[in-house]
C-alpha cells in the first residue's frame, strides 16, 4: 500500500520542530523512519503532516560530563555499533546495537525513535533501563530530564505529551568494576526478540539491577542485592508482574538468568 497524502516539513532546529508540532496537532515526527515508514505505508498512521527531524544538528550531537554521556536522540544504532559515539560501557553498547535488526535498519534507526515508539521488544528500552539512563524531553515551554524507567507506560505508550520530542539520552558513567550482561531470544536473527534480559552489576556504586522485557508493557526492573542468587529470578519476575503463559514467563526467566550469568562472569 502507499501512504495517504501528508504535508512534509523539514525542521531546521529543535525549537523549529517543537513549533511545527504545536502548530498542527495532527503532525508526526519522523526520525529514522524505520517504524514510521511501514506504519504510513500500511496506513496504520495517517498524519496530516510529517515533521522530519533528521537534519537537526543538536539532536545528532554527543557530549560528556564527569558523570554522564549524552547522546542526541538522532544517534543511530549503527553509530553505536561502530563506536562512533562515547560509550561508558566499554563496548557493551556496541554489542547490543549489533543485535538490533539488520545493518540497513541500524544505519537509519535512532535511539530516540526506538525509545519514543516504545515497542516492548525494543533492545534499547531494556538495555538503557538496566543502565539507569535518563532522557531529555523537549516541549514548547521547557526541556525536562527524567529517568527512562517510568517513561514507558505500556506497549507503544509513553509519558510524552502531545507536542513533545525526546531530545537526548543520558547514560551514567560506571565504575571500573562494573559488569554488564545481555541476552535475548529471537526466532530469527534480525527480528524483534521474544525475550530480552539485561544486567548491570556495579558493586562500587551498590547497583545490582536486572531488567527483563515483557511482551505487553514496560520492562520489569529488579533491584537485586549483592547476595542475589540467580535461582530467585523466576519468583522475583512473577512478583514484579511478569505476564504471559508459563512458556513466556519461563523463557523470560531463562534469558534473564543468562544475562546475569554473563555479568557475573560465568
Ligand atoms: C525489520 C525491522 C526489524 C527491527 N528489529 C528491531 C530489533 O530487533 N530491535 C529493536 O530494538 N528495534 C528493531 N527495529 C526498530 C528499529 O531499530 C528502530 O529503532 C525503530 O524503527 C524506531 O526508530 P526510528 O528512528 O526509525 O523512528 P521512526 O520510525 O522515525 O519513528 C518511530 C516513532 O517514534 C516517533 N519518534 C521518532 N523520534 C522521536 C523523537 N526523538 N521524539 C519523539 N518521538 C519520536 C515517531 O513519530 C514515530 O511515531 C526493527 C525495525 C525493522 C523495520
Amino acid at each position: 500500500m502507499k501512504p495517504s497524502a501528508f504535508a512534509y516539513r523539514r525542521a531546521s532546529s529543535l525549537s523549529d520542530a517543537v513549533a511545527a508540532l504545536a502548530a498542527n496537532a495532527d503532525a508526526k515526527i519522523m526520525a529514522g523512519g524505520q517504524t514510521l515508514g511501514p506504519m504510513l505505508n500500511l496506513r496504520l498512521a495517517q498524519p496530516a503532516e510529517i515533521v522530519d527531524i533528521t537534519r537537526i544538528p543538536e539532536l545528532c550531537a554527543t557530549s560528556e560530563t564527569s558523570d554522564w554521556v549524552n547522546l542526541g536522540a538522532l544517534v543511530t544504532h549503527a553509530a553505536i555499533e561502530d563506536g562512533l559515539v562515547p560509550d561508558p560501557t566499554r563496548g557493551f553498547l556496541a554489542r547490543v546495537a549489533h543485535g538490533i535488526a539488520y545493518r540497513a535498519v541500524r544505519t537509519r534507526g535512532t535511539v530516540g525513535g526506538s525509545l519514543a515508539h516504545a515497542d516492548p521488544a525494543a533492545d534499547w528500552l531494556s538495555c538503557f533501563t538496566a543502565l539507569g539512563a535518563q532522557i531529555s524531553i523537549s516541549g514548547p515551554t521547557d526541556t525536562r530530564r527524567v529517568p527512562l524507567h517510568g517513561f514507558m507506560r505500556g506497549a507503544l505508550d509513553t509519558d510524552l505529551a502531545p507536542g513533545e520530542i525526546l531530545s537526548a539520552v543520558h547514560l551514567p558513567k560506571f565504575s571500573a568494576n562494573a559488569r554488564f550482561g545481555y541476552a535475548k531470544f529471537c526466532r530469527k536473527d534480525g527480528e524483534f526478540a521474544d525475550a530480552i534480559g539485561a544486567a548491570l552489576l556495579d558493586p562500587d556504586r551498590a547497583i545490582y539491577r536486572l531488567v527483563a522485557s515483557t511482551t505487553a508493557g514496560a520492562p520489569i526492573v529488579i533491584e537485586a542485592g549483592a547476595a542475589f542468587a540467580p535461582e530467585e529470578i523466576p519468583a522475583r519476575l512473577d512478583a514484579a508482574g511478569s505476564t504471559g503463559d508459563s512458556y513466556e514467563r519461563r523463557l523470560r526467566a531463562v534469558i534473564l538468568k543468562r544475562a546475569l550469568a554473563e555479568a557475573m562472569g560465568k
